[in-house]
């Protein structure tokens, strides 16, 4: 039993309407699913992917608004990191040029070319080139050109202080280590696609982070059903780690549990998707509520902040 790879990856920002031209208008992501934190209602969560929102490509917000930056630290995903088509890294540049937006090449990633920025609230973004892209849909009009268009994941950076209790962890999930350069190590749990692997840095003398604006609060991963994911989580508590009960998240159920080096991690189950409750050609359009809030929307929308948004998807799903 292994988990099938990255399943999202969720960060804090803090104004839901620069979130969300952000990663839509610049970075040229699908808006796919506006609703709230289903642990706290009276707030965003804001999901961006392909088309769809599948499993391997969606970046999500916990949008508190005036949210005071967090600091990036051990016990973290210190970067979110996606896949971009080889060549494609000048597209980037320049387009972060024209937007005013700070970018820097970093050095070759495991001979990738890879570029770093932040988004609006500072969260550390990587742009690496790949040969192989997971294959993703991006039938949607997007403002970044298919050719140059973000393909999901590419094996974000875990930093903890300790890294030998986390690679043993991550061994028990199914991962292997495929490759080292300098701290820096790669883990696959399948070296085909770039959204099944994740990097991880030990730094001693780090300091922990904080958890708030900019900065990532979990990190999940695949599990193909409901019953696998019972397995794990009896595996999980075997391993004498602390893991929640099953969460129904609507869009996908959920377990939880901080692996030894402080990163909260999650497993989630492939779907049943975004497409449950609208339709695909409206993915963000309107704020979709589980049913349990439901009854009430009304107060709910009074306290959210509007967020401008029109979505321009091809096709009907
Ligand atoms: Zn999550």
């Amino acid at each position: 039993m292994k988990l099938h790879g990255i399943h999202h990856i969720t960060a804090i920002a803090s104004d839901p309407q620069r979130n969300v031209d952000f990663y839509t208008q610049i970075l040229g992501l699908r808006f796919a699913k506006r609703t709230v934190n289903f642990d706290d209602p009276s707030t965003y969560h804001l999901y961006f992917g392909d088309r769809t929102g599948r499993p391997g490509t969606a970046i999500t917000f916990f949008a508190w608004p005036g949210a005071r930056r967090g600091s990036r630290g051990t016990g973290q995903v210190i970067a979110a990191s996606f896949a971009i088509p080889s060549g494609s890294l000048d597209f980037w540049k320049s387009r972060f040029e024209e937007h005013h937006i700070f970018s820097e090449r970093l050095p070759s990633r495991f001979e990738a070319s890879a570029i770093r920025l932040t988004d609006p609230d500072g969260l550390p973004l990587e742009l690496i080139e790949a040969e192989q892209l997971d294959d993703i849909d991006l039938e949607y009009e997007s403002e970044a050109p298919n050719k140059f268009a973000i393909h999901g994941f590419h094996a974000p950076t875990l930093e903890v202080q300790q890294a030998k209790p986390t690679k043993e962890l991550l061994k028990n999930l199914g991962f292997e280590l495929i490759a080292e350069e300098k701290a820096r190590r790669r883990f696959s749990l399948n070296s085909k696609s770039t959204s099944a692997q994740v990097d991880l840095i030990e730094r001693a003398d780090g300091q922990f982070g904080v958890n708030s604006a900019g900065t990532v609060h979990h990190i999940a991963f695949r599990s193909a059903g409901e019953k696998e994911q019972l397995r794990w989580r009896q595996k999980l508590l075997e391993l004498g780690l602390h893991v929640t009960p099953v969460i129904d998240r609507f869009y996908f159920h959920s377990i939880y549990f901080r692996e030894p080096g402080g990163i909260l991690f999650e497993i989630a189950t492939e779907g049943p998707g975004f497409r449950v409750d609208e339709p695909v050609e409206h993915l963000g359009e309107n704020l979709k509520l589980p049913p349990q809030y439901e009854e009430h929307r009304a107060e709910i929308e009074r306290a959210l902040p509007p967020i401008m948004f029109e979505s321009k998807a091809k096709g009907v799903g």
